[in-house]
This record gives C-alpha cells, sequence and structure tokens, in this order.
C-alpha cells in the first residue's frame, strides 16, 4: 500500500473512499429535525470555502484514494457557483453524487447531464401538502414531487430520503413503498438522528424494527426481498416483488453501520468531521489559506476516528443532552 492511501484508512483499517462535502450552510427550507426553529447563526462569508478551495481539498482526498464525492448542505442548489463547482468536481476521478431538497433541482438537469452526475437523493418527509408545509416551514410540496418525477423521467438514479418521525409521518411508510410500485425510485426511510436544537428524543424515533413490523403486516412474506447491500451501504434494501422501486432503511440510531464506514465530511467552512457525531473537528481550511500542506491534518483526523459513532456506542449514550452537543445538521452536511 502505498503511503499516500495509508493516511485515510484508520486504526480499525476501514478506508475513507467517500467524501461528503458541504457547499453552503444556507437553505430554501427550514426543516425542524435539520435546523433550529430561531435558525443558526451563519459562518462569516470568509469563512466559507471558496470553489478554488473545494476543488483544492477534493483533490488531496482523491489522491489519498477518495473515489466518490457527495454534495450537500444546507441546500447545496442554493450557491450562486453551484454549477460551476460540480463542473470543476466532475473533472477528477471520482463518482459525483448530490443530495438536495429538490426545490429547484430543475434548473440544473443540463448541468448534471453535461458531467455526468446521475445520482440524486433528494428529501421527501411527507406526501401530504400541509405536513410537507409544517416539517420544511416552507409551501414547496408540488415542485418537490413534481422535480422528483422529472428527475425519473430524464434518467436520473433517484433516491427519496425521508427522515421518520413518530406521530408525523410513520403513518405514511406503506403510502411512500407504494410510490416504487410503479416508479424506479429507491425510498430510504432514515431514522431520527439528534443534533443541536433539533428537539430530538427517543420517543420521536421511528426504528427499522417499526419499519419491518409495518411491512409485514401490509405484504405477504413471500413477495418482500431482502436485497443485497452494496459495500459500505448505510441502507439496508429491499423490494416488495414485482414493482419497479425499492426501498431501504438507514439505521443510525438503532442498528449502527460504522464497522463498513468509508466516509468523511467536509463543512462548508472547511472543517473535517470524521464522523457525523463527532463533536470535535479539524480545520482543513486555514492551513490551506497560509499555503500549508493538509496532508498531515487529514491523516491525524482519520486516526483519531472512534470504533462506533464517535464513542456514541449505545442507544443509551443518546439520552445524555450533552451528547447532542453537535453542529446542527444543516451546519454539517448530512
Ligand atoms: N438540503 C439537502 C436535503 O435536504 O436533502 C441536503 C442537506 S440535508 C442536511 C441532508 C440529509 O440529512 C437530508 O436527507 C435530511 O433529511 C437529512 N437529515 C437532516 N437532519 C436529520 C436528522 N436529524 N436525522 C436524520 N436525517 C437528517
Ligand atoms: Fe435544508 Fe435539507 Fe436541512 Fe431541510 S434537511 S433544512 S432542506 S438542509
Amino acid at each position: 500500500m502505498t503511503e499516500s492511501k495509508n493516511i485515510l484508512t484508520d486504526t480499525f483499517g476501514r478506508k475513507h473512499t467517500y467524501l461528503r462535502i458541504s457547499l453552503t450552510e444556507r437553505c430554501n427550507l427550514r426543516c425542524t429535525y435539520c435546523m433550529p426553529a430561531a435558525g443558526i447563526s451563519l459562518s462569516p462569508k470568509s469563512h466559507i470555502m471558496t470553489y478554488e478551495e473545494i476543488y483544492a481539498i477534493a483533490k488531496e482526498f482523491v489522491d489519498h484514494g477518495v473515489t466518490k464525492i457527495r454534495l450537500t448542505g444546507g441546500e447545496p442548489l442554493v450557491r450562486k457557483d453551484a454549477a460551476l463547482i460540480m463542473e470543476k468536481l466532475a473533472s477528477l476521478p471520482i463518482e459525483l453524487a448530490i443530495t438536495t431538497n429538490g426545490v429547484i433541482v430543475d434548473k440544473f438537469i443540463d448541468t448534471f447531464k453535461k458531467i455526468g452526475l446521475k445520482k440524486i437523493n433528494v428529501s421527501l418527509d411527507s406526501l401530504n401538502t400541509d405536513k410537507n408545509t409544517f416539517i420544511t416551514r416552507r409551501d414547496y410540496f408540488k415542485k418537490v414531487y413534481d422535480n422528483i418525477q422529472l428527475l425519473v423521467k430524464e434518467g436520473f438514479e433517484v433516491k427519496i430520503n425521508c427522515v421518520l418521525i413518530k406521530g408525523f409521518n410513520e403513518n405514511e411508510i406503506i403510502d411512500f413503498i407504494e410510490l416504487t410500485k410503479t416508479q424506479a425510485l429507491q425510498i430510504r426511510f432514515i431514522e431520527f438522528m439528534p443534533f443541536d436544537g433539533n428537539k430530538w428524543d427517543l420517543e420521536k424515533l421511528v426504528s427499522l424494527e417499526e419499519v419491518l413490523k409495518q411491512v409485514y403486516a401490509k405484504y405477504d412474506a413471500s413477495s418482500f426481498i431482502r436485497l443485497d447491500d452494496a459495500p459500505n451501504d448505510t441502507a439496508k434494501n429491499y423490494q416488495i416483488k414485482g414493482y419497479k422501486g425499492t426501498f431501504a432503511v438507514i439505521s443510525s440510531v438503532t442498528n449502527p453501520f460504522c464497522d463498513s464506514c468509508n466516509r468523511v465530511r467536509l463543512t462548508a467552512n472547511g472543517q473535517l468531521k470524521n464522523c457525523l457525531f463527532s463533536t470535535t473537528e479539524s480545520d482543513l481550511l486555514t492551513p490551506l489559506r497560509e499555503g500549508k500542506s493538509i496532508t498531515t491534518v487529514i491523516g491525524k483526523a482519520v486516526q483519531a476516528k472512534q470504533k462506533v459513532r464517535s464513542g456514541m456506542d449505545t442507544l443509551e449514550k443518546f439520552k445524555d443532552p450533552d451528547s447532542h452537543n453537535n453542529r446542527s445538521m444543516i451546519a454539517i452536511g448530512g
């Protein structure tokens, strides 16, 4: 193994080949589970990575073995130079993907096609207009729903991210799965995770087990298929026989998938997080701006990665409010 590969391999032998880059802390929605009601204090513009800095940091990771980059945020597409950033990153030898709330995704179809970006994850937590307005604090359900149809029609691989919250949308699980009967979508049910200011409570969690209970009650055992998961997949994948699409559960809270974790995160202000649940960060932007090498900083951050959820290795630990002293999700990049 070359020395360059080693800096992204942690003490548990996990190779970090997947970088998630947050392009912005800003968003055109205000999802209650992601952004505190009072909003967040945004980093000064001068602290946000420029597109050249994003490219320089991304290239450093790619030179050391990263093969996949996902753009996220905040809402990545609200950044004025989003198309330029995508075009620049697409020149690297990587698979480029994006996670978006879908509100303005229709404006980027030509860019996606031009650069060969095929994998698009769109967030949608309810199939009901009013419930969507409630959860996102904005009224864009129709626009997002239509844009999802458009992306599928245009041939993109679309996954829908649906954060499940008890008493809000667990009664829509089957409705979401039924969308996959005729549409080649993947629905991904995500267990609600705690972040700063999002009023997380174990009582609000809809677990993998609860999702499967509903599925077993609705579908005949012989028509319900457990699919093979791709290596490093965070989702457990399923399909109803004969349906065009699939569904999956991301059980970060009740069944973490840390053993096969291959991802690290770069925040919009240039901080490297070695785990979504990590409360510490490594500053890459300052040394980059000072003209120093960031290789050692990256290596140290990867070496410091803990085995499970940055030390939150039991469900009990989620009950400690101090464990939620992370950034808000909007400022991390989910
Ligand atoms: N704005 C884009 C979007 O909404 O898809 C990208 C950024 S968003 C932070 C990325 C993903 O994180 C979304 O799918 C969102 O549902 C998920 N997310 C945000 N807060 C979460 C939480 N508390 N628990 C689980 N998933 C969360
Ligand atoms: Fe914005 Fe996405 Fe967070 Fe919703 S989940 S507030 S769309 S960043």
